[in-house]
């Protein structure tokens, strides 16, 4: 008995490291469903979208991303355990109004692309979507720090109109920082791609595993190469204002099975350093 006293504020510190590797669980559309299993869970899906498995103390824990477009009401997580058996769980997506955002963009061929930037854009969206559909068995830390110091300029989900037009959701967190400012790797992962894009200046996508990346952009300068692994806090290039900007700040984005998800969810404080 004492034995395990002494032995308690290990066990306990472990409890805590394993309660702060999960993002939290907000089931709204763009947020993040963790659901626990105490049978071992070998895959699972949304759809046919496969998620993040991760090893617990008492069995697994999965992690849905739920799409910016998701209708609020129930959606189905299938599951399979390693005796091949199968279960469906079913979780409610609550729903959640995202504020809207007008900006106004100078750069007027960066909101309506000339026939020229759209072969451009194609090819670069085939490589976007190549990266997010990386499947890697590394299991993700996904305790993210802050990947810059500076101040939240926009939120993820805000309903965006560019010049009047409307546009996609924000599909990421900005950062407002100077230009030059260092930007880390929230966690350990490896290098997918670090290229040039027409809407999102330099960027570079990150690897954590189990479907889970993350992605910068608008960077002055990109200091990384794909395939070349990165350790958490390790500067991957620099804040920066290429591409589609009103002014220098990093675009941060977190894929869950491949759907951009709200990055604050796998922060523990509310503001950036
Ligand atoms: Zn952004």
């Amino acid at each position: 008995m004492t034995r395990l006293l002494r032995l308690l504020p290990l066990l306990l510190l472990f409890a805590a490291v394993l309660a702060h590797a999960l993002p939290r669980s907000e089931p709204v559309p763009g947020g993040v469903v963790v659901l626990e299993s105490d049978t071992p869970v070998e895959r699972a899906w949304l759809g046919k979208r496969r998620l993040a498995v991760l090893p617990s103390d008492r069995g697994s824990i999965v992690v849905a991303g739920i799409p910016l477009s998701s209708a609020a009401g129930p959606v189905r997580i299938r599951l399979r355990f390693s005796d091949g058996r199968e279960q469906e769980r079913t979780v409610r997506i609550r729903p959640h109004d995202y504020p809207v955002q007008r900006l106004v963009i100078k750069d007027k061929r960066k909101v309506e692309p000339l026939a020229e930037d759209l072969k451009r854009i194609r090819a670069e969206q085939k490589k976007k979507h190549a990266a997010l559909a990386t499947w890697s068995g590394h299991i993700p830390d996904l305790s993210f720090r802050w990947p810059v110091e500076g101040i939240v300029s926009s939120r993820f989900g805000l309903r965006r109109y560019l010049n009047g037009k409307p546009r996609r959701p924000h599909g990421g967190l900005d950062i407002a920082a100077p230009e030059g400012t260092p930007v880390r790797a929230p966690a350990d992962g490896t290098v997918l791609l670090a290229d040039d894009f027409f809407f999102s200046g330099n960027v570079v996508y990150l690897d954590h595993g189990e479907g889970v990346i993350s992605y910068y952009a608008h960077l002055s300068e990109k200091s990384v190469r794909p395939g070349e692994k990165v350790r958490a806090g390790q500067v991957i290039g620099k804040v920066g204002k290429t591409g589609r900007v009103t002014g220098p700040h990093l675009h941060w984005g977190v894929y869950l099975n491949g759907t951009a998800v709200n990055p604050e969810l796998f922060l523990d404080s509310p503001n950036p350093p």
